[in-house]
């Protein structure tokens, strides 16, 4: 298939997960859904997982375009303690051999993560139990949110929020788990002919943020974009991004994050500039045509 070029007014969301991690509409619900929002292109980028792409690909409504994409849970390791970060990445050969048994071993990391963060939530007598989360996942990408869902199916909080709140998934009951080295992220993703986006990086509210100085060095390694326009950005830290982009050459996105009824952001909230959307497609190389619907 061959990519349909971007009008000047096409609506352009491209950060949104599916439950292939933890989003609450399936891969073929979430085209249905962007198209019905009035979306033009819409990026699936669920956690260290390709698996949406084919239930997606096979639902995709006339006149949407996909951007086949993946959020890989990196760590930059200059700083101690090491300092989590997450990378857009799109159009990718999702059959890299590299790539593949990356994200499966991060995918693998994120269980045993989660099943200590139940163990420890257990020892403090709080009832929750790990193969019930692990089905609430469903098969896909296993993470915070699904322990949060059994949090509050226990009555312990309300929202999805309070459960990422300091005395529970946010602080207290937080674990770090084994991602990738921001480095080799950035030429896994090259080397499989695809295009890295730096995703909500001075989300403060998130937690901590890797210096400007890094974003540099990022840059110089093949990051190709920063994403500026996303919820969990200020109005000043999304200047301060768009910023930084210009100032480096690098191509700025904005997206919604879309996480179905995990979040309260609807689809298409943010969204990003045509001129960005056609950088990175130019940027991709290799076996990763976009689907059109
Ligand atoms: P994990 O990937 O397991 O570390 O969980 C992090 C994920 O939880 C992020 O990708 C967000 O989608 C979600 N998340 C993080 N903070 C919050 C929050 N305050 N409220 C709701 N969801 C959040
Ligand atoms: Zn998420
Ligand atoms: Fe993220
Ligand atoms: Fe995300």
């Amino acid at each position: 298939m061959t990519p349909r070029p971007a009008s000047a007014t096409a609506r352009i969301d491209l950060h949104t997960h599916s439950t292939a991690s933890d989003g609450t509409l399936g891969p073929a619900e979430l085209v249905r859904a962007a198209a019905k929002a009035g979306l033009d292109v819409l990026a699936i980028t669920d956690h260290d997982t390709t698996a949406g792409w084919e239930p997606a690909v096979r639902a995709l409504p006339p006149g949407l375009t996909l951007v086949r994409g993946a959020e890989l849970s990196c760590r930059w390791y200059g700083t101690d303690p090491a300092v989590p970060l997450h990378l857009l990445a799109y159009l990718f050969d999702p059959a890299d051999p590299d790539l593949v048994a990356e994200l499966a071993r991060v995918r693998l990391a994120r269980e045993v993560r989660g099943e200590r963060i139940v163990e420890l939530l257990r020892a403090d007598g709080i009832d929750v139990n790990w193969s019930e989360i692990l089905a609430g996942a469903g098969g896909g990408t296993v993470g915070r949110p699904h322990i949060a869902q059994a949090l509050i199916r226990a009555g312990l909080v309300a929202t999805t929020t309070e459960a990422f709140g300091p005395n529970w998934l946010g602080e207290r009951y937080r674990l770090p788990k084994d991602d990738i080295d921001v480095f080799r992220a950035i030429r896994l993703v090259r080397a499989a002919g695809g295009v890295t986006v730096f995703a909500h990086p001075r989300a403060t509210r998130r937690g901590r943020i890797v210096p400007d100085e890094l974003i540099v060095e990022l840059a110089a390694a093949g990051l190709a974009g920063l994403e500026a326009d996303h919820e969990d950005h200020s109005p000043a830290e999304r200047a301060h991004v768009r910023g930084l982009a210009a100032e480096l050459g690098l191509l700025v996105t904005g997206s919604s994050d879309f996480h179905g009824t995990h979040k309260t952001v609807q689809l298409g909230a943010h969204t990003t500039d045509p001129e960005a959307y056609e950088r990175i497609v130019a940027a991709a190389s290799g076996v990763t045509e976009l689907a059109s619907g």
